[in-house]
């Protein structure tokens, strides 16, 4: 029997070892990993260069307060900036602690201009935004709320693709609209690049922050470093957190040196978060990232992963209904609940995982290889036959 809790329905499977996009479970078999700890191993497992960079921070400092200076949180931040709409950065562990910060980000930033009651945040209707109670409030999803009440105040909500709700909803106290720039627990939804620009026409009308969450789809996993810059357009504050660490714990803030003139001392603080450890890792990520050629990589190879999905599609009209993501987040969409089709995968050595909407996830390394992804087309091909 577990001693864990059973807040999770886990698949009878476990692992002894990671290489690059391929897992090795204990009973010895091998597996093509296109989950990668849900966009988390943005380099696949055990990458030489992260493994090499982190043993070498780790022999010098693990963890230091916030209450001191961090070299390697500076440069991070630095190098965040420099290559973003960004000015600031403010790091922390995880996605939510992420999205916690930039409404406090955001809330702060109005008060400390005089306007306290510009402090409600509009969101989506069954988005996705984390776990803590702030961002299941977010998230207005009423599954997610279940059993957690009192509910939050503080947050509105406007239906996905209604323009009218979304003008409807805003009022003289919103302060932010926060979006996924792709809907990546929704069932990768993408919002087009039209209605992100639209939206920053609204937010500047408005006087309204535009937060991107790009916790899943940000850090190079669209083919360019965030999702959002497709539509070339700018946000205020961006929370990011899963591909940055590449596996490492780690998320982070980024917003624009005017929202940022809220947070003065004091304003907000994490124990962990920004460690040394964390942003040595943190840095090499972006070592990778940031190579010449690294996005413009994905960009081909994607469109390489959807032409051959889009062909098996055009074979199993019944079963596939929609290819449809950006870049390496991608999803496929079955007309029926494809709980089985993922088990069939499965059983296949191909690991995938569902997304909202009968919406099968899948998220392979960015460094995925080109025969990687055949073998995952001839697997996805053999299951459809089956069905
Ligand atoms: C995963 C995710 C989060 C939450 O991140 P955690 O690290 O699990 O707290 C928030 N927003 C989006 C879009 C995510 O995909």
């Amino acid at each position: 029997m577990s001693a864990l809790a059973k807040n999770y329905n886990r698949r009878k499977i476990a692992f002894k070892k990671g290489k690059g996009s391929f897992l090795y479970s204990t009973n010895g078999k091998r597996y093509l990993d296109f989950v990668q700890g849900i966009a988390v191993n943005s380099l696949g497992h055990s990458n030489p260069y992260l493994i090499k960079e982190m043993y070498k921070q780790a022999k010098k400092i693990w963890h230091v307060s916030n209450a001191f200076i961090i070299p390697e949180g500076e440069t991070l931040a630095k190098r965040l900036t420099k290559k973003t709409f960004a000015d600031s950065v403010i790091f922390q562990n995880s996605g939510a602690e992420a999205i916690e910060a930039s409404i406090k980000v955001a809330r702060r930033y109005f008060y400390s201009i005089g306007q306290a009651k510009k402090n409600r945040i509009l969101c989506i209707k069954n988005s996705f935004h984390g776990r803590t109670i702030a961002a299941i409030n977010a998230s207005g999803s009423k599954k997610m709320q279940e059993g957690f009440g009192p509910k939050v105040d503080g947050f509105d909500h406007f239906k996905f693709g209604d323009h009218k709700s979304l003008k409807k909803a805003i009022n003289s106290q919103t302060a932010a609209i926060m979006i996924e720039t792709v809907m990546g627990e929704g069932g990768i939804k993408v919002i087009p690049d039209w209605c992100l620009r639209e939206l920053r026409k609204i937010c500047n009308k408005k006087k309204i922050l535009l937060i991107l969450d790009e916790v899943q789809c940000g850090i190079g996993r669209t083919g360019k470093f965030f999702a959002f810059e497709h539509a070339k357009i700018k946000p205020d504050i961006v929370p990011i957190a899963k591909g940055i660490g590449g596996g490492f714990p780690l998320g982070a803030v980024l917003m624009t040196k005017k929202v940022a003139s809220g947070m003065i001392p004091g304003t907000h603080g994490t124990t962990n978060g920004g460690n040394p450890l964390a942003m040595s890792v943190g840095n090499a990520v972006l070592d990778q990232i940031f190579k010449k050629g690294f996005l413009k990589n994905i960009q081909k190879i994607s469109k390489y992963f959807y032409n051959e999905l889009n062909k098996i599609k055009i074979d199993h009209p019944k079963l596939i209904k929609e290819v449809r993501g950006m870049g390496l987040l991608i999803g496929l969409q079955l007309f029926n609940d494809p709980t089985k089709f993922i088990k069939k995968l499965q059983d296949n050595k191909l690991l995938t995982i569902r997304s909202g909407e009968n919406t099968i996830r899948i998220l392979p390394p960015l460094n995925v290889k080109r025969s990687e992804i055949d073998i995952a087309i001839k697997i996805i091909k053999k299951v459809s036959k089956e069905f």
